[in-house]
């Protein structure tokens, strides 16, 4: 069956309204199938999203998954939509096939992919990579948890271009057939315990990235992780790593201060790393795999080299948000989890006031205070998951409470001196007090530039802080 007769003519049914599942219809539409889509928004929520579907003259039904789902001959489930929901007995019960965005977008990639996951860094690694990519005249479109779904962009994609595709573990517990010719995994450590019964789990859905490869194709991954090396996961990828901590007998080290490969033998010496524009030790290892996966499809280091020196990062992820009274405001909003809290405090070098909380995604807080200790002058508390970090945290850091960001930024600011820094870095997601973590990060710039403004006006009339 070639990849069209998958779609032409067949009933799909996609479980859920947001990006990629209104991605997939359309993909699903263009390509002659008949998609038909499940929400439990209503209606009133959903209205310019049904605007658009009547337009494209694509079937749905609201608030709620009905019976007409288990007509279709298969289903593309939304990764934001677990498969404990109930309708889900009744589709395994009736054998229907259930597939990913990502592994329905694969089907019509006539370029190669590179597929990106890991715990933390994915959203970064992935730009870098497509920025190195640019830098080296590479056909390449970003896709994937970042920017548009992949399925909206897939059919752009020359044969000799690449998909660069930041992939979550939801996107990769349905996949069949997804075979990218680079995988990464970044990193694992303990994240969306809500949704998933155990580390392990979290982990073997992560490693199903590389199911489909063969030995042409690549698996990157990070030697200083041991979770990513184990001997777990099954491949038959060729495996290729990076360390930022020692040198290695193949792939991407740091000599010296300098960022090296050594592939088939060949070293290639890419960049100075202080001349890499990404701040911080885990942006480091984002440079690494990004400058490996580049190596391997032949573009040279020089390439390589221009677009780290001029990759700004993207927002929300250590993001610069400005300077009151000599002190640093850091957002780094997007730091959902512990462990990219602690990157955050190793990236900087000063005292921190430090902005945490939200609602708790199941993981420990205890690593904060390896990190933290000697370094975390007090820690502004907002959020659900409170009273679960001030249990963790409360008898080694000093801690205020807040009740909303504008309330913290002050207190943060009061708490810290010139030449300290004030970080966002939550270790929690944002859905208890905002719309998602953008919005977090949006409202935290605007308290700092509304705390600037005051102070500025406050220094005019000649009082000090
Ligand atoms: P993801 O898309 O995986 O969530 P991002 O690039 O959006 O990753 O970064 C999320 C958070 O993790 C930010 O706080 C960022 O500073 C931090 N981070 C980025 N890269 C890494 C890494 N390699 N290891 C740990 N933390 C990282």
């Amino acid at each position: 069956m070639t990849t069209k007769d998958r779609v032409r003519g067949r009933k799909v049914g996609i479980i859920g309204m947001a990006r990629s599942g209104m991605a997939a219809a359309r993909l699903i539409r263009k390509m002659g199938g008949v998609p038909f889509i499940s929400e439990v928004k209503s209606e009133e929520q959903l209205a310019s999203k049904l605007y658009d579907l009547k337009k494209d003259g694509i079937e749905y039904e609201t608030g709620g998954h009905t019976e007409r789902l288990l007509q279709s001959d298969y289903i593309i489930l939304s990764p934001g939509v677990s498969q404990t929901i109930p309708i889900f007995k009744d589709i395994s019960s009736a054998g229907i096939p259930v597939f990913s965005e990502i592994e329905l977008a694969s089907w019509f990639c006539r370029g190669k992919i590179i597929a990106i996951t890991g715990s933390n860094g994915k959203t970064t690694t992935t730009s870098l990579m497509g920025a190195i990519l640019s830098a080296g005249e590479v056909n390449n479109v970003v896709c994937g948890n970042i920017g548009s779904p992949f399925a909206d962009c897939v059919l752009d994609i020359p044969s000799d271009g690449y998909a660069v595709v930041e992939v979550s573990n939801f996107q990769l517990e349905t996949i069949e057939e997804f075979r990218p010719f680079i995988a990464m995994i970044l990193n694992l450590s303990p994240d969306h315990l809500d949704r998933y019964e155990s580390f392990n789990e979290y982990k073997q859905a992560k490693y199903r990235i590389t199911e489909n490869q063969t030995s042409s194709e690549y698996l990157i991954l990070n030697a200083d992780d041991a979770e990513t090396t184990n001997d777990n996961i099954e491949t038959d990828a060729t495996k290729i790593l990076f360390s930022t901590e020692r040198i290695l007998p193949s792939g991407v080290y740091i000599n010296g201060k300098t960022l090296t490969a050594r592939i088939d033998n060949n070293i290639h010496e890419i960049i100075d790393i202080n001349k890499i524009k990404i701040p911080g030790p885990h942006n480091l290892q984002n440079a690494a795999a990004a400058s490996l996966a580049a190596l391997l499809i032949g573009i040279n280091p020089q390439d390589i080299a221009r677009a780290l020196e001029t990759f700004p990062g993207v927002a929300h992820r250590l993001e610069d948000a400005g300077m009151v009274a000599g002190i640093k405001f850091i957002n780094d909003s997007k730091a959902t989890n512990v462990d990219s809290v602690c990157y955050a405090l190793r990236s900087i070098n000063t005292p921190i006031c430090l902005i945490a909380g939200g609602r708790d995604k199941g993981g420990s807080y205890r690593p904060i205070i390896d990190y933290g200790k000697g370094k975390i002058k007090e820690i502004i508390l907002i959020g659900e998951a409170r009273g679960k970090i001030f249990e963790a945290l409360g008898k080694t850091f000093p801690v205020q409470f807040a009740e909303c960001m504008e309330e913290a930024v002050k207190k943060a600011f009061n708490s810290a001196s010139p030449g300290e820094t004030v970080l966002l870095s939550p270790a929690c997601s944002s859905f208890d007090m905002f719309t998602n973590f953008e919005d977090r990060g949006e409202i935290f710039k605007k308290a700092v530039m509304s705390l600037k403004n005051d102070h500025e006006k406050v220094h005019n009339a000649g009082l000090k802080k």
